[in-house]
């Protein structure tokens, strides 16, 4: 018999292919079935002996009655969704896809820098409600010129910090205790604390995983000490800033804007606060999706779950130590 893989969301069609070269697979969304409930999605985790996720999230409890499990694949990088502490004590490797997304992820940061500081969504809004003779009321700021604060140095904000320096002419600081300044050779200047980088930034860029060290490193303290007028960007992940602290800093004018693509929850309910908060952009969670980052991370989240099951070493592994 086949290994079973379930793959509860939607991934780009050459990888289901790759994995039914050895596999069954369960792709409930593939031949457009009606949205399954959860309990039913967490019924067919259960009998799989492998899972590619995105946002779907795995529990310990869920581990416990997924027996059969033997790797679970984390499609992206963040793998605030899965525990792998519980996977690791089970000895479940979880593979994940880094570096598919970059470009896309680093593109569409500064995207979102570009739009919140000319205003791009409000002013379109406008247009299209008939309130064209509103246009002076857009006037936006330029980047060349301005400082850019990144934390978090990793793979993405690399790349954001070149494409900010070289192509808009921006100063870029980055604050990342885990970069050595004798490692690092980019245009960004590292600086050792965060104070410091709130101090000077007039866009701060957000690039760090969600771990209990970075839950809701931005808050309300922090954002007392911003520079008034900063614009925020924020592709990482929700949970790294307490949003009502920004809410807050929005209102009161200590932020000039802020642009997010992920939320502490996810789904955002349409009723959120953040919806109706003064000069935010949001956008659903898409920093990552193009059609290249989708098909490369489709490909090498079902080649993680191909190895694992051949009893060969994946590439990409979370915690090695589960592998046998
Ligand atoms: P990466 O691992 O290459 O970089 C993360 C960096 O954060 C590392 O350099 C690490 O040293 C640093 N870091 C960790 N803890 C820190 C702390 N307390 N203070 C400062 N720096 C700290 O990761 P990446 O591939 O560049 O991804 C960055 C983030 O982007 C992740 O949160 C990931 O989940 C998110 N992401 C979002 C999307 C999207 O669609 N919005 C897509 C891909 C990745």
């Amino acid at each position: 018999m086949k290994p079973l893989v379930f793959i509860p969301e939607l991934i780009a069609s050459c990888g289901l292919e790759l994995l039914r070269t050895a596999c069954d697979c369960v792709a409930p969304w593939e031949d457009g079935n009606p949205a399954l409930e959860a309990s039913q999605l967490r019924g067919l985790l259960y009998e799989a002996d492998a899972v590619i996720v995105r946002l779907f999230s795995i529990t310990a409890q869920d581990l416990q009655k997924a027996g059969r499990l033997k790797v679970i694949a984390k499609h992206g990088v963040g793998v605030d969704n899965i525990d792998c502490q519980a996977a690791t004590a089970r000895r479940i490797p979880v593979v994940y896809t880094p570096a598919v997304n970059t470009d896309a992820v680093a593109e569409y940061t500064l995207a979102l820098m570009l739009a919140l500081s000319r205003q791009i969504n409000l002013a379109s809004e406008a247009l299209r409600e008939g309130r064209f003779s509103e246009r002076n009321r857009f006037q936006g700021v330029e980047l060349t010129g301005k400082t850019l604060g990144i934390v978090g140095l990793g793979r993405i904000s690399t790349r954001v910090a070149q494409i900010a320096a070289l192509g808009f002419g921006m100063t870029v600081y980055a604050y990342d205790p885990y970069v050595s300044p004798a490692m690092y050779s980019g245009p960004a200047t590292l600086v050792e604390e965060l104070e410091t980088l709130l101090r000077l930034a007039d866009f701060l860029s957000l690039h760090v995983p969600l771990t209990p060290g970075t839950a809701r490193m931005i808050n309300r303290q922090s954002l007392t000490l911003i520079k008034l007028g900063c614009r925020i960007i924020n592709t990482s992940r929700g949970g790294v800033i307490d949003e009502d602290a920004l809410i807050l800093a929005l209102r009161e004018g200590r932020l000039a804007g802020a642009a997010l693509d992920v939320f502490e929850e996810e789904p955002l309910p349409a009723d959120h606060p953040l919806c109706h908060a003064p000069n935010v952009l949001l956008t659903p969670h898409i920093a990552g999706l193009t059609q290249t980052s989708l098909e490369r991370t489709a490909l090498m989240a079902a080649q993680g779950i191909l190895d694992v099951l051949h009893g060969k070493t994946p590439e990409h592994v979370v915690n090695p130590e589960a592998l046998g």
